[in-house]
């Protein structure tokens, strides 16, 4: 198994937001950079429930609305989009365990002082990611590198699945290719795909 927490020192913030403003963000010991440029990109998707992947300059950027509220991560390059959809996912189940945070919105009473102490528990996340068990890394083949690739997959993505196998595209050094993946995390195919967008 990869050390996750290590991949995860790459990462650059980790923010939630309502529609408004932030109400906390949690960086790295001694970063002092500012990503409100960015998430006002994020704050005007209105879609919810779906992650958004994008790039901003060197950083991999990842949001999601959930009911009120959006989460995004920051990292470099160097952290795979699965990776970073899986710490937002448990970002977001332990600060709906600690915080009543959907009552708060509703009755408009709350200060963002009282969720500093998150902090703790982002670092807590982190350091104990592989305990977590929430993604596999996988090995699969690239006709184009000739190579086998560590691909990252959310068990949820995975487990939560309508049918197997499951497709997952991986872009990576300007190609792409497309694995199925079986319920029991096994490659069932790798194919090359082409890309626009
Ligand atoms: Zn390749």
């Amino acid at each position: 198994m990869a050390d996750y927490s290590r991949i995860l020192q790459n990462l650059e913030f980790i923010n939630i937001s309502t529609d408004t403003f932030t109400i906390f963000e949690w960086k790295p010991p001694k970063s002092y950079k500012s990503y409100i440029l960015d998430l006002n990109v994020v704050k005007q998707n209105p879609i919810s429930n779906i992650f958004f992947h994008l790039f901003k300059g060197n950083m991999k950027i990842v949001h999601i609305r959930l009911k009120n509220l959006i989460y995004t991560a920051g990292s470099n390059n160097d952290v795979q989009f699965q990776l970073l959809e899986a710490l937002i996912e448990q970002v977001s189940v332990v600060f709906n365990e600690i915080y009543d945070i959907e009552s708060y919105i509703k009755y408009d009473n709350f200060s963002t002082a009282m969720f500093s102490s998150f902090k703790d528990e982002i670092d807590n996340i982190i350091n104990n990611f592989n305990a977590l068990n929430s993604v596999m890394d996988l090995k699969v083949p690239c006709m184009v590198c000739n190579t086998i690739l560590p691909v990252i997959v959310k068990r949820s993505f995975i487990d939560n699945a309508e049918s197997y196998p499951v497709p997952l595209v991986y872009n990576h050094k300007g190609h792409a290719i497309l694995c199925f993946i079986d319920k029991n995390y096994d490659i069932r195919g790798v194919e090359l795909v082409n890309v626009t967008g």
